[in-house]
Parts: C-alpha cells; sequence; structure tokens
C-alpha cells in the first residue's frame, strides 16, 4: 500500500522527529565528525611542493561500527503512541472494523503480532484480540493516570501496542488486547509478509 512516492515535506518533518525521538533512547551512534588531521609533513618550501594527487578527502570508514537496521519511519501520530505510549482516539483508527483475513505486524518493525482469527469486536473503539501470535508481545505493568493496567509492547522493538485487559469474559479466551491501530500494519492474506527488521542488541 505504501508505494515510492515523492518525499513531502510532512514526512520529512516526521523523519526529523522520529529521529528526535530515536535521538531520546540513548542508543543512537556517536556521530563521526570530521576526523583528525593526520600530521602531515610540512611542505619545504611552497615552489617544491609536490603537485602530486589531491590530498585523500575525508575518508569515510570502510564498515560502520553499528550497522543496524533502521526501522520504518514513523509519521508524527505513529510516533505519539508508538513511541510516546498515547492512544488514538477510540473508534477512529482504520483497523478497528476490519474483517477481512489477514495478519497484523508492528507498524515500526514490521513483527508479526496478530491475526484475523483472534480479532473480534469488543466494542471499545480500538482493534480488540483474544490472542496474539506467540512470543510476538510482552506485558509491562502499567501504573499511569490513575490506573492498574496492563501494557502490551512490541517484543522485538518495544513499541507501544496498547493494553490487555482479562476477565472480561468478552470471548472464549477471557483476554483482550486493546490495540491502537496506528501500531500496527494489516497484510491481507495472500500477500507477502515484509521481514521483520531486526536491530543488534546494544553492546
Ligand atoms: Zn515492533
Amino acid at each position: 500500500m505504501a508505494g515510492i512516492e515523492p518525499v513531502p515535506m510532512i514526512a520529512r518533518t516526521a523523519c526529523l522527529l522520529f529521529l528526535a525521538f530515536a535521538s531520546c533512547g540513548g542508543t543512537q551512534a556517536t556521530e563521526v565528525t570530521s576526523p583528525p588531521r593526520a600530521s602531515e609533513p610540512a611542505p619545504v618550501a611552497a615552489s617544491t611542493a609536490p603537485k602530486s594527487e589531491p590530498a585523500p578527502a575525508t575518508t569515510m570508514p570502510a564498515s560502520r561500527p553499528d550497522s543496524s537496521p533502521s526501522y520504518n519511519k514513523l509519521t508524527p501520530a505513529e510516533a505519539q503512541v508508538i513511541l510516546q505510549k498515547g492512544t488514538e482516539r477510540a473508534f477512529t483508527g482504520e483497523y478497528t472494523e476490519n474483517e477481512a483475513e489477514g495478519t497484523y505486524i508492528c507498524r515500526q518493525c514490521n513483527a508479526v503480532l496478530y491475526r484475523s482469527e483472534d480479532k473480534f469486536h469488543s466494542g471499545c473503539g480500538w482493534p480488540s484480540f483474544d490472542d496474539e501470535v506467540a512470543g510476538a508481545v510482552e506485558r509491562h505493568s502499567d501504573h499511569s493516570h490513575g490506573m492498574e493496567r496492563v501494557e502490551i509492547t512490541c517484543k522485538n522493538c518495544g513499541g507501544h501496542l496498547g493494553h490487555v485487559f482479562t476477565g472480561e469474559r468478552m470471548t472464549d479466551m477471557n483476554t483482550r488486547h486493546c490495540v491502537n491501530s496506528v501500531s500496527l500494519r494489516f497484510v491481507k492474506a495472500g500477500d507477502p509478509l515484509p521481514a521483520p527488521i531486526v536491530k543488534k542488541p546494544a553492546k
């Protein structure tokens, strides 16, 4: 669905915002500035200076020390939810009513998170699933906003997904993953799944 298109200003802004957020993570590689000037012999005299090949310009290292792949770029709205743990407004997400068969992957890293067989209509205003793909989702105690909730995040990239609730008896699984649509990307059945973007663990 997201084809190659000219990069409008908003996308550039999103990119900059993403970089700004990413820079908060403290895992970014140290920026490489101009390398220290190599000590070079001073020319004896200007007239006798050899007119050899141009001095080697700033040389890039052959292989960068940290070549972890980058996650998918996020729009400001996506970053607000995925990185800042925000919540999209109820009944506004593009997948809340989606009933098509397919797979829901992480918008930030493409990890497979949920399958359409486990999606159900809860009426809560967000996509609801009563099960996750095994091992794809992590749970964290969330005491924010004066509530006791269990936050769910993508196991691969740590992106915020939403919250999980149990004991509501909405389905036999008795579990409701309440997930923001902007944290997900839907891949309909039969379409190829993009490869997950896996970063190297920080040393
Ligand atoms: Zn992810």
